[in-house]
């Protein structure tokens, strides 16, 4: 007899053994209908086991509530992967891989009415129709002009139902009953073209070739592509040519982008390449109605949908003969998941490709060291589009030294320096269009001097220190190393040294005063939480209806305005002196990206970036687009400080609404993992959070370090499972974290 371990649905993870009844095919994966103490469930079957061998007897399933598995073997087996590498239970993981939506059993698919006129009436039908019954008159006559001689119930206007009710008493018209699905990207976007493949350059050529390649041969055994291509190089025409290639082979295909609320160019793009099969493109992402969600869901798992674009979970849409999964902008914080299980969607994309022997195109103008540094191990193929595929040059970046204008303007917190200010002028007299940036100042503060740069850093560490208000102490988030607060700059010896940091509303009055005739708008977080803000405010960016965009990060992102010639960035230190081995790697990807935004048409683009520290590494090689030169020392760096990609790195964090109670549970936590480490283990020591209270709950955190991902995941949770955790306190495992 076998019994079948089953995930009940709901909130609290409950999984319980149940014998099979003879002769139903029950497999992992398959949903099934239980008996729950004294009422009935539905639940997710995770594994089937022998059971014959049991001393007591397990209650029976009901029955198979689907034919067949929802979930595939290999998608069972990559969720029990992700469940010990980011040590969360596979209860969660399998909550992300069907969704709530498509496990309840009430959203059945959406049925509409239509009718269909079954044969055109003689002229004296017809006439006695017009006389006798004008609303069926205007009916026939409406389905008469109608492709296929058919219309939905509802087309036929307010209280058609009697009237098609008569006409199909008489025979002329049948009703028929249909499933629809519930376009997401039905409402909103523009009138799709047709376009059609480009010839692709030697570059793009190459990139292809090596990519269908994989595609081709299952056996390969490097099959993930990093395309590293600077900002319009033509990625996007490589991607499009690959997926037709894929289908072309009967082969599925993925593609994965960091928010798709921000990219709907994307989903434009590839309706616009596959107009001829539009209803094989399927979208997938977090901001779908359960409806449409799971219309969506079913017709990717039917085969009906070839091609899936959506945002990180979709890296789990049930594709079958999945053939490439393309992750766009793939170094983008987005894709990992800051809740349980929290994990990386491009590296779960990796992993997928792997278990399902499809192709992985990674692609980036600014790619993670992670991957790059697989390009170099020999692990993942290096494929490089050096040239823009529209013969434009990259724009022209000029870096203006914050010291030298706060010296002149004798003032705190400058923020628009005279060649700024010249050039937005330059804009708005030519009516051209400028975007501002303004670095997201996150939590942390650090503590910078206005008159020679200096920036206070750990000497263990060689990090920003940064700020805490309660004991006014600056602090290293690595290692914990404490120092006062200088009265004066350590470097020169100014006494105006500075917290870092202003707010976009606050620029926005500035800008709005200094530059009376432009037209000025905002978009930053606020403008997120209305649900088309965002894109009503875009689109009138592109009918150039704004002069003047001031935004955080969220601009930063493949956005195509081509009519914008100057990108101004406000603050890149901010940025910089976070208390984040990856501060450096941030600002690099952030000004290329943002730089990339400016000159996109036909007119000549220009960027330039406000800094107090000219001369750091990620301004002056992003000034020159140099990705390389960039890698090599930042490599370098964290090589010798043991940082990712040469160690692997997690937080662990306590939060409680008592204070003491979570920062004694992460002591002894701590305690706990000093404890038969495993090898090259770094334990960091628990601090106080940048954020150390929100949403009145305290945090206390620590970092650990370790060569092997699987040997931290293990210790941390052989440490956990030794301690019970006080009322009140949660702790919070996060491997491979990216923000501390
Ligand atoms: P990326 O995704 O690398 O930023 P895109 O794919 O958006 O770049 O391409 C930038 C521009 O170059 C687009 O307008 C695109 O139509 C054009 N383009 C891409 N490939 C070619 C090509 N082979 N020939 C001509 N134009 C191209
Ligand atoms: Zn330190």
């Amino acid at each position: 007899m076998n019994a079948a371990r089953v995930l009940i649905d709901g909130p609290s993870e409950l999984v319980f053994d149940y014998s099979i009844p003879d002769g139903l095919p029950v497999v992992a994966g398959c949903r099934v209908r239980v008996p729950l103490r004294n009422r009935d469930a539905t639940g997710t079957v995770l594994a089937v086991s022998d059971a014959s061998g049991l001393k007591f007897k397990l209650r029976p399933l009901h029955s198979l509530s689907d034919p067949e598995p929802l979930i595939t073997p290999k998608l069972l087996e990559l969720a029990h992967w992700i469940a010990k590498y980011y040590g969360c239970s596979i209860e969660s993981v399998i909550r992300v891989l069907l969704p709530e939506s498509v496990r309840t059993e009430q959203n059945s698919a959406k049925k509409r009415k239509s009718a269909i006129l079954s044969s055109p009436p003689d002229d004296e039908t017809l006439a006695t129709l017009e006389r006798r019954a004008p609303k069926q008159f205007a009916i026939v006559s409406l389905l008469t002009h109608s492709p296929d001689h058919k219309l939905a119930l509802t087309d036929l206007g307010e209280g058609a139902s009697s009237a098609v009710k008569a006409l199909e008493g008489k025979g002329l018209v049948t009703i028929v009953t249909e499933d629809v699905r519930r376009d997401p990207e039905a409402d909103g976007t523009d009138e799709i073209l047709p376009d059609s493949e480009l010839t692709l350059n030697a570059e793009q050529q190459s990139a292809l070739d090596a990519i269908v390649g994989t595609i081709k041969d299952p056996e390969a055994s490097i099959r993930t592509h990093l395309l590293l291509g600077v900002t319009g190089s033509g990625k996007t025409e490589v991607y499009l040519q690959a997926a037709r290639m894929s289908l072309d082979l009967g082969k599925t295909v993925l593609i994965l982008v960091p928010e798709i609320s921000l990219t709907p160019q994307t989903v434009r793009r590839f309706r616009a390449r596959f107009a001829h099969v539009q209803e094989q493109v399927a979208v997938l992402h977090s901001n779908l109605s359960q409806g449409e969600r799971f219309d969506e869901w079913h017709r990717i798992r039917k085969g009906q949908a070839r091609i899936v674009i959506g945002a990180r979970s979709a890296v789990f849409a049930p594709l079958p003969d999945l053939g490439l999964i393309i992750v766009d902008e793939e170094h983008e914080n987005s894709y990992k998941q800051d809740q349980v299980p929290r994990y990386h969607g491009r590296d779960v994309a990796v992993l997928r490709g792997h278990f399902e022997k499809a192709t992985v195109v990674l692609g980036s103008a600014t790619p993670s060291l992670e991957s790059f540094q697989n390009t170099q191990d020999g692990k993942y193929r290096l494929l490089r589009l050096n040239e823009r595929a529209d013969g434009q040059g990259l724009p022209l970046i000029r870096v203006v030294d914050m010291k030298l204008e706060s010296k002149k303007q004798k003032g705190r917190d400058t923020f628009l320096s005279d060649r700024l200010r010249n050039a937005i002028d330059q804009r708005l007299e030519r009516g051209e269009q400028s975007i501002l940036f303004l670095n997201r100042r996150g939590f942390a503060r650090s503590l910078q001097c206005p008159a020679c740069g200096h920036v206070c850093t750990c000497p263990h560490c060689a990090l920003a220190l940064t700020y805490h208000r309660t004991d006014d102490r600056l602090v290293c988030h690595i290692c914990g190393h404490q120092a006062i607060v200088p009265k004066r700059c350590p470097e020169c010896s100014d006494r105006s040294i500075i917290l870092q940091g202003f707010g976009t509303q606050k620029v926005e009055d500035v800008f709005r005063k200094v530059f009376p005739s432009a037209r000025v708008a905002r978009i930053d977080a606020d403008a997120l939480r209305k649900k088309h803000a965002l894109r009503d405010m875009l689109n009138a960016f592109r009918a150039k209806k704004i002069d003047l965009l001031i935004g955080t990060q969220m601009i930063a992102k493949g956005l195509h305005f081509p009519n914008v010639t100057l990108v101004g960035i406000l603050n890149a230190d901010i940025g910089l002196h976070v208390p984040d081995f990856r501060a450096g790697e941030r600002v690099f990807q952030l000004l290329t990206q943002v730089a990339g935004r400016a000159g996109r048409g036909d007119l000549e683009g220009e960027v330039i970036v406000q800094t107090f520290t000219p001369h750091s590494p990620s301004i002056q090689y992003a000034r020159h687009h140099d990705f390389d030169g960039f890698a090599e020392q930042e490599l370098e760096m964290r090589r010798q400080f043991h940082f990712p990609p040469f160690s692997r790195c997690a937080v662990l964090t306590s939060r409680s609404s008592h204070e003491r109670r979570a920062e004694f549970t992460l002591q002894t936590l701590h305690r706990r993992l000093s404890e038969e480490p495993p090898p090259g283990l770094e334990l960091g020591e628990p601090l106080p959070s940048p954020l150390v209270k929100a949403h009145g709950q305290f945090r206390f955190q620590l970092m650990l370090r370790a060569p092997s991902a699987r040997a931290l995941t293990l210790h941390v949770q052989k440490a956990l499972d030794k301690t019970s955790l006080p009322e009140d306190v949660t702790v919070v495992f996060d491997m491979d974290a990216l923000s501390f």
